[in-house]
């Protein structure tokens, strides 16, 4: 399990606990709970939520639950509660045995409600969604009462107990609580707590026809788990006011709630409804799409838990929104596969090399080390023959200046290999188009150093091109052209920032016979070429890669300037 470092993940709710510790507030107790609604996929933002409340439970000895709070059961699927739950799970908080639904405590949600109702708190309101909002009022006028707020309670209980039981249709009816119409807060002009819907929910079945609105649902839900710190992100804080409302009206458990800057990252949007729109519409390949920023597509691009947990820890949590920069989060997967990832050899964009004194059929089997960042990583044998292949970037027959790669007349290490000599090449005379390359090698530089102390410029990698592997490899680009794709113009759909080249394919790419057979998930570094992880569309010896990023840090050149954050 990914172990943060809680020393360096402070938060401003550490403080806060330590606090609350130190008046008893909750008698040495610390439980939270991470609360998806299971209408989508997780993203890196839900991770920031993990990796803080789990954080926060591991770091005091406490508890951390995982809820699904499925209270609308229109927008809510099996197969988002099966993703979230690996995606906890593969994260590495740890919940035990706590699992919970939301529905399961609609019995005891409903028993409140009438608690609400006895109380005068709470009443059943005859006008439709359209009428409530009319009468809502602006910031400065206070809202209508309904026409109906002051019914008699065995009205109220009446009616609730028919909309319970199916008698009225959908949107016909509400419960209402009885707060202020005329407060500054919108959420305290008589909230809606219970709507009407016959729809089969993925947890309840048939069992309820009455949904209770989120705002009801969410603090019982925290009471009835004696949550301690219920965070939450800002747009919640003046939700706040009602939160504590109705654990107050009904006199039971109550917990804090802690509000938190929400994650946005450059170049992708964290929405869960844009994202559910991309995968709709085609213009991803799915939710785990290497391109879109949800757990399970960050996974299959090649990301590691423990790459996530240490950007959650460098971005930290705090109160005001802003956006961090995608390079951090690539930072830190750069950060992680360097230590870990066996770097092997692969030519994308294969170019034909000719060793021309090279022995014809002879194949050595040269030393290859595995990652010079681990010594007990070892080493390997690659293939070495007369026919190879290079990218075709490393070769220009007439070189720009300060060219150190193959060109003619200049003399270049091939890794881990010999020194070679370009003496010409051959061409297509349709296009012109260099088809092969013309070496030759000094057999005494073997293993790629030269004795007489000879030195060389340039090192390139390549595979030997009768034992290569056919590969096809994707590499990724940002999934929108601009850094904050939320900023659209009045009237512009934000589909159209899509970066329309943020998927490249490439196939007949040549890699090391090591990786025939790379079961998906296998995380290498292509040497030069970046990190990649092989894709579940691999089959035995057929594989196909992800790039998962690029080796080039940019993160570390401009991270003394900042912290992480570019301002809105
Ligand atoms: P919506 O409510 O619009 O469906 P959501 O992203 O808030 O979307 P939830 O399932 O309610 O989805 O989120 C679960 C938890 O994750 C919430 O506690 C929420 O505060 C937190 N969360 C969601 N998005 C982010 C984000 N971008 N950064 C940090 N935390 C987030
Ligand atoms: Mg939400």
């Amino acid at each position: 399990m990914p172990a943060p470092d809680s020393e360096s993940f402070r938060t401003f709710i550490h403080d806060l606990i330590d606090e609350d510790m130190r008046t008893n507030r909750w008698g040495g107790r610390v439980v939270t709970r991470f609360p998806p609604e299971p209408n989508g996929y997780l993203h890196i933002g839900h991770a920031k939520s993990i990796c803080l409340n789990y954080g926060l439970a591991r770091d005091y000895g406490g508890q951390f639950n995982l809820r699904f709070d499925d209270t609308n059961p229109v927008k809510e699927e099996q197969e988002y509660i099966d993703s979230i739950t690996e995606d906890v799970r593969w994260l590495g908080a740890d919940w035990e045995d706590r699992l919970f639904f939301g529905s399961d405590y609609f019995g005891q949600m409903y028993e409140w409600a009438i608690q609400l109702i006895e109380a005068g708190k709470a009443y059943v309101c005859d006008l439709n969604a359209d009428q409530v909002a009319a009468m809502r009022g602006t910031a400065t006028v206070p809202g209508q009462e309904s026409p109906y707020r002051n019914r008699s309670v065995e009205e109220n209980l009446d009616l609730f107990e028919r909309m319970k039981k199916g008698e009225f249709p959908d949107g016909s009816r509400t419960l209402r609580a009885r707060i202020d119409m005329a407060s500054p807060n919108f959420n305290m002009r008589d909230p809606v707590m219970y709507r009407i819907l016959h729809a089969t929910h993925p947890h309840t079945g048939d069992e309820w026809c009455v949904y209770p609105m989120y705002d009801w649902a969410h603090g019982l839900e925290d009471s009835i788990e004696k949550i301690t710190h219920s965070i939450c992100t800002l747009e919640f804080e003046n939700h706040r006011p009602l939160y504590d409302w109705f654990l107050d009206q009904l006199g039971i458990y109550h917990p804090q709630q802690i509000e938190f800057a929400r994650l946005n990252l450059t170049y992708t949007v964290m929405s869960k409804r844009k994202l559910l729109q991309l995968v709709k519409d085609g213009l991803v390949r799915g939710w785990d799409d290497p391109r879109m920023p949800t757990i399970c597509g960050l996974r299959r691009r090649g990301y590691t838990p423990e790459a996530i947990w240490n950007f959650c820890r460098r971005i930290g949590v705090n109160k005001y929104d802003s956006i961090v920069d995608i390079q951090l989060l690539e930072h830190c997967i750069r950060e992680d596969l360097n230590k870990r990832a066996p770097r092997v050899m692969g030519v994308l964009r294969p170019l034909k090399v000719v060793i021309d004194n090279y022995p014809d059929g002879q194949v050595e089997q040269l030393d290859a080390i595995n990652n010079p960042e681990d010594p007990g990583a070892g080493t390997r044998k690659v293939p070495f023959s007369k026919v190879l292949y290079i990218e075709q970037d490393d070769f220009r027959e007439v070189p720009p200046p300060k060219y150190f790669r193959l060109t003619p007349g200049q003399e270049v290490r091939l890794r881990y290999a010999y020194f070679v000599k370009c003496i010409g090449c051959v061409k297509d005379p349709a296009t012109g188009q260099v088809t092969e390359v013309h070496c030759t090698y000094d057999p005494a530089t073997r293993g790629g150093d030269s004795p007489d102390g000879r030195k060389v410029k340039g090192t390139i990698h390549w595979v030997s091109a009768g034992q290569a592997v056919d590969a096809e490899v994707r590499l990724y680009h940002h999934l929108f052209s601009k850094p904050d794709p939320d900023d659209v113009p009045e009237g512009q759909d934000w589909k159209t920032g899509l970066n329309p080249n943020s998927l490249e394919v490439l196939t007949g790419c040549k890699v090391e016979p090591s990786l025939a057979d790379a079961t998906p998930g296998t995380r290498v570094q292509f040497e030069r070429m970046g990190y990649f992880c092989a894709d579940p569309d691999s089959s035995p010896g057929k594989p196909v890669f992800n790039r998962t990023v690029t080796l080039k840090d940019t993160w570390a050149k401009i991270a003394g300037k900042q912290d992480g954050k570019a301002k809105r």
